[in-house]
């Protein structure tokens, strides 16, 4: 069942996941697209979150915004400072540029990084850490993790998962989306573009989410005249999904998006995506050992020792 519609305020937006935005050229939504998106929000009951450009709205747009209950994904370069200070979602494209941050606990915030960046920098993010509430790292060329990134990958977790147990040494308690999400989850919790989710763009048409837009304008679902319109919704779902379905990486994102760039199917997953979430997976139950060595820590929580890191592997046992 749908709960999100995320509505593309300008071809700018910035993004706050694995695609790239790259147009530059401002096509600012139009008023009365705007209204009738938010219109359809209230009708299908749908929690709207908008996505800002850099640039500073018309006062008209900002009107109809703040009509209807919502959330506001704004990058950290966004020219308006009242914006800025009124998001919940605050996106860094650069690493230095979080290391300047200033962050305030009703926020989330977003770090979008290439591996190799990650790579060269995640040991600079302790500072940050202590700091944020919460901070969600988004890997935006997962796509090209080999062999040896999985194994820097690793590595690089385990010295994350040892910057946490000093954090949470000092009395803070920070998420860190790799790390952590896995420890709070019982269940899947994807991102569900398209079977939870619904992208609409300035254009005035639907898409699975801002990814599908951004690769090809022609890929739209529907339009606000006619409704939605998503071919073979099934695929979209997890119980349709072969392989995911049968795993317990419960914090992938699962990217609809990502799967069908690389395997042509929304529904089967690439193995760089597998391999990197259980990466992740693995360093949480490490996490989750080391933390109880000193104290009470997510009783009742225990993630079980697997031998695979690509469920594709497992085919043949489900
Ligand atoms: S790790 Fe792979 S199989 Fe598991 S949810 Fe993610 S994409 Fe699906």
């Amino acid at each position: 069942m749908l709960q999100y519609l995320i509505i593309l305020l300008d071809d700018t937006s910035t993004s706050f996941c694995h695609y790239k935005n790259l147009k530059t050229k401002q096509c600012l939504i139009p008023i009365e697209t705007l209204r009738q998106g938010i219109r359809f929000g209230m009708m299908e009951n749908l929690m709207i979150q908008f996505v800002f450009p850099d640039c500073e709205l018309p006062q008209e747009h900002k009107n109809a915004i703040e009509t209807i209950d919502h959330s506001k994904i704004v990058s950290s370069l966004c020219e308006d400072n009242v914006l800025r200070a009124d998001a919940d979602v605050i996106v860094y494209h650069d690493w230095t540029e979080l290391s300047f941050g200033k962050f305030e606990n009703d926020k989330s915030y977003v770090l979008r990084t290439t591996k190799d960046d990650f790579f060269d920098r995640y040991h600079s993010m302790k500072d940050a850490l202590g700091k944020v509430v919460r901070l969600n790292i988004v890997l935006t060329d997962v796509e090209k993790f080999d062999d040896e990134d999985f194994a820097k990958y690793k590595q690089c977790l385990s010295q994350l998962s040892d910057d946490m147990i000093a954090i949470y040494k000092e009395g803070k308690s920070p998420q860190l989306n790799i790390l952590t999400d896995r420890l709070m989850l019982d269940g899947m919790n994807n991102c569900n573009a398209g079977s939870e989710s619904i992208t609409l763009a300035p254009n005035g048409k639907f898409y699975v989410c801002p990814a599908f837009y951004f690769d090809d304008e022609a890929d739209s679902v529907g339009d606000l005249k006619q409704g939605l319109d998503i071919k073979n919704r099934q695929l979209y779902k997890l119980d349709h999904a072969p392989i995911c379905r049968h795993c317990d990486a419960y914090q992938c994102r699962r990217c609809v998006w990502l799967n069908r760039k690389t395997t042509l199917e929304v529904n089967t997953p690439s193995h760089e995506q597998c391999v990197v979430a259980h990466l992740e997976r693995n360093a949480s139950r490490n996490l989750l050992a080391s933390a109880r060595k000193f104290g009470e820590f997510f009783s009742g929580k225990e993630i079980n020792e697997i031998d695979y890191l690509d469920p594709f592997e497992k085919r043949k046992e489900w």
